[in-house]
């Protein structure tokens, strides 16, 4: 049965009606779900209780809680999460000051195959559904001891960009009844060309981050299998139109691994390949994965300097959750 939360509003409607419930049942669920974050019937204290049980068929909570480990003095917890048919996947929640971000997969697994990526040994097993990915926003939303969630990035497991439909209708849901700005919303994708371009004409002002970590085809095409089909000047060109249509400066992510792609030669093409007005770096540690010979570049300085030697803004992110297996491209779900 299609979850409550994928219904467009004349289906609601119609499934109220149905029911013999009054009408305004559909704005109460709605906000139960999207503005209390309150997936538990015991709490929807507006309807009346002979009527919960029937909402609450509509609208299963599609995640339960299997661990939550945190790390980072309390400011990171890894949601570990299982879905209806048994299939795991994770979130992670991580306080900043006053104001917290949400990581999110769109997908169990993932078929894309970067060999530096957890969640790409694990090869594509299913698409989440637009209630599940939203239900991990719900659950972050909801953490008592955190502050507003005001962040959402879909860097968890999976290309979101391969589960377009479903990870779409999920952003119409946080960014629209769910109160949280689509300049919060930053969608990461490994450069799937024709979807880069489907979501610059959605109107919403997203972030998007490419995933290069590469400046040239022939390292890409091993570290980024995809890129065969999509190589770096196309997947540049594409973040390029992205900030033409919506105006959003694009984020290029590439984890420095050494000996691999941390030379400064490379740094200085990666700058002459972007544009300082639609692109700023995003440098990201290699996090260690199991099975990975690869470590983390001890080169990143010189690297950096490199880099804003000509012109590019650079940022290095954060190395959260590492200790929990948390942190970028660890995410695999082991149970
Ligand atoms: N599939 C999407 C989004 C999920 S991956 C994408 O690839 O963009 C989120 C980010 O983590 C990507 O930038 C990805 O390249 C990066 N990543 C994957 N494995 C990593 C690792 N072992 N260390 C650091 N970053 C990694
Ligand atoms: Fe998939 Fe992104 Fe991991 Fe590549 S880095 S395997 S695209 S999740």
């Amino acid at each position: 049965m299609t979850h409550w939360l994928e219904l467009d509003p004349a289906a609601q409607a119609g499934q109220i009606a149905a029911l013999g419930f009054p009408r305004f049942r559909v704005g109460q669920l709605n906000r139960h779900l999207l503005t209390h974050h309150s997936f538990d019937p015991d709490t929807w204290t507006d309807v009346p209780k002979a009527e919960r049980a029937a909402l609450a068929e509509l609208a299963p909570n599609p995640l339960t809680v299997v661990r939550a480990p945190s790390a980072d003095d309390g400011q990171t917890i890894k949601t570990l999460w299982r879905l209806a048919d048994g299939e795991l996947v994770e979130s992670v929640l991580m306080a900043y000051p006053g104001r917290s971000t949400v990581c999110v997969s769109s997908q169990v697994g993932c078929g894309m195959g970067c060999p530096f990526c957890a969640t790409g040994q694990l090869g594509l097993r299913r698409n989440l559904t637009a209630a599940e990915i939203a239900a991990q926003v719900i659950a972050a939303a909801r953490e008592p001891a955190f502050p507003r969630l005001s962040n959402v990035v879909f860097m968890g497991m999976g290309e979101p960009l391969a589960n377009y439909g479903p990870v779409l209708a999920s952003i119409r849901l946080i960014a629209g009844p769910m109160g949280i700005s689509a300049r919060g919303i930053t969608v990461s994708t490994v450069g799937l060309v024709p979807r880069i371009d489907q979501l610059a004409k959605e109107g919403l002002p997203l972030t998007l981050a490419l995933s290069l970590h590469a400046p040239d085809d022939e390292l890409r095409d091993q570290l980024c299998p995809l890129n065969r089909r999509f190589p770096v000047a196309e997947v540049l060109a594409a973040g390029r139109r992205y900030f033409d249509a919506t105006g959003r400066r694009v984020s290029v992510e590439y984890a420095l691994i050494d000996s691999v792609n941390d030379q400064t030669w490379r740094a200085e093409r990666l700058g002459r390949a972007l544009g300082r007005r639609w692109a700023h770096v995003n440098l990201i540690g290699l996090n260690p994965t199991p099975g990975v010979k690869w470590k983390a570049s001890g080169r990143q300085a010189e690297f950096v300097k490199c880099l804003a030697a000509t012109g590019i803004s650079v940022t290095i992110r954060d190395t959260r959750g590492q200790d929990i297996a948390g942190a970028c491209g660890q995410l695999a779900a082991a149970d």
